[in-house]
């Protein structure tokens, strides 16, 4: 359908825009930044809203002071279970005497929210709860579940957050939006982090006679020329219809012990976005091959590649899957503009959800390029239009599903 019936209409003319941004206000104001990313307020402002409108809800936490809140509007079946995701603890602020406004204020100027989480993932926490509290207050009976579930510990680690919740069984939904910075589109794919650390020896001596030794720092800047005019054309030859290619980040180097000690060893550690498909072993293969070649033609080399940690699955949605289109048209209605599917830059928490086989998309207002930065904001026309979205997706797909 690509326009409003008369009821979905009454419904989302029912959204007032200064509630939403109040509620968006009192999430910035209320500090959730890590470290210690503590949330235990930030979520209490989302039960009182919640106990205001009558939505039942649970506080679900390993960690007191990184709870998640998991809300049900009842509907007249427990299948399927649609459910909204967005993470309510963020990065810390930095500097605050850089910022325009003060970064806890929630300040409106010209039409923009500021503050730190008022793109990542504030906006979406507001947005997602507003579109439950207005089903809620309509009496709409969905067939199904509509859940929205609040979590902490996005941004160091998701062990207290989504990790936990997954792990334990609470969260199991058959339809996933994930809220993040896509600027209110929809993204059906996300590639997935894979830490890879190298080592390189050499031999080490006096700094005074560097010619007895084999630098390993030196060597490593060497190796690291090579795989840059190597290994990221490969990289970049790797594609896919809504994501950058596969990319290799070197992101920190660690060598030697002091200056006057040709170093014995240097430690590269390295960030591998990898696209579906592909996966770490394949990835450390690729890099072992062109140190191998390296090595073979243009001078000994000793090293240890070393890979740790979960490599969760990427989402990958099928872009024409029902649910998928849905959301496209209830996008399209809110907005009046045509709708392309894309990417999300980033990794989400959508990974610990990802591989069950349900569909995920990420949608969400806010540009991921200020999230994290200064002055981050959010416009409140892509808040607004976030929440009518949401809730006439929420209003489609659970009354055409049984
Ligand atoms: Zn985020």
């Amino acid at each position: 359908m690509h326009t409003l019936s008369v009821e979905e209409r009454r419904i989302l003319d029912s959204i007032q825009e200064s509630e939403v941004v109040g509620l968006l206000q009192a999430l910035i104001q209320a500090r959730s930044d890590f470290p210690p990313g503590d949330c235990v307020t930030a979520v209490s402002v989302i039960a009182d809203k919640l106990t205001k409108a009558n939505i039942p809800f649970d506080i679900l936490a390993n960690n007191p002071h990184q709870p998640n809140l998991v809300a049900t509007l009842p509907g007249n079946a427990i299948t399927p279970t649609l459910l909204y995701h967005a993470h309510v603890d963020t990065v810390a602020p930095g500097d605050p005497a850089v910022w325009r406004h003060p970064p806890f204020s929630g300040v409106v100027e010209d039409g923009l929210i500021y503050g730190r989480g008022a793109g990542d993932d504030k906006s979406s926490v507001a947005a997602q709860v507003m579109a439950l509290v207005t089903l809620a207050r309509a009496g709409v009976k969905v067939n199904g579940r509509f859940q929205v579930v609040v979590v902490s510990d996005e941004e160091s680690g998701a062990k207290q957050g989504t990790r936990w919740l997954r792990d334990n069984q609470h969260l199991q939904p058959d339809f996933l939006v994930v809220g993040e910075q896509t600027q209110n589109r929809v993204a059906v794919a996300e590639r997935v982090a894979c830490g890879i650390d190298l080592t390189i020896f050499g031999k080490s001596t006096h700094g005074a006679m560097p010619w007895a030794g084999d630098n390993a720092v030196l060597k490593t800047a060497r190796v690291l020329v090579w795989l840059e005019k190597k290994l990221f054309p490969q990289l970049a030859a790797k594609s896919h219809p809504y994501l950058p290619s596969a990319t290799l980040n070197i992101g920190k180097i660690t060598g030697g012990l002091q200056w006057n000690i040709v170093p014995e060893t240097c430690k590269v550690e390295m960030d591998r976005r990898l696209l579906p498909g592909e996966t770490r072993e394949a990835a450390m293969a690729e890099i072992e091959a062109l140190l191998d070649e390296y090595n073979d033609t243009i001078e000994p080399l000793q090293y240890e590649l070393f890979s740790t940690g979960k490599v969760a699955p990427n989402i990958n949605t099928d872009p024409n899957e029902p649910f998928v289109q849905c959301a496209k048209s209830a996008l399209q209605v809110v907005t009046g503009q045509p709708q392309e599917l894309t990417g999300y830059v980033q990794t989400s928490d959508g990974r610990w959800f990802a591989g069950d086989g349900f569909p995920i998309i990420i949608v969400g207002p806010s540009d991921p390029a200020v999230g994290h930065a200064t002055n981050e904001h959010v416009s409140v026309e892509q808040l607004v239009e976030a929440t009518k979205f949401l809730t006439l997706l929420a209003l489609r797909w659970l009354n055409q599903t049984k």
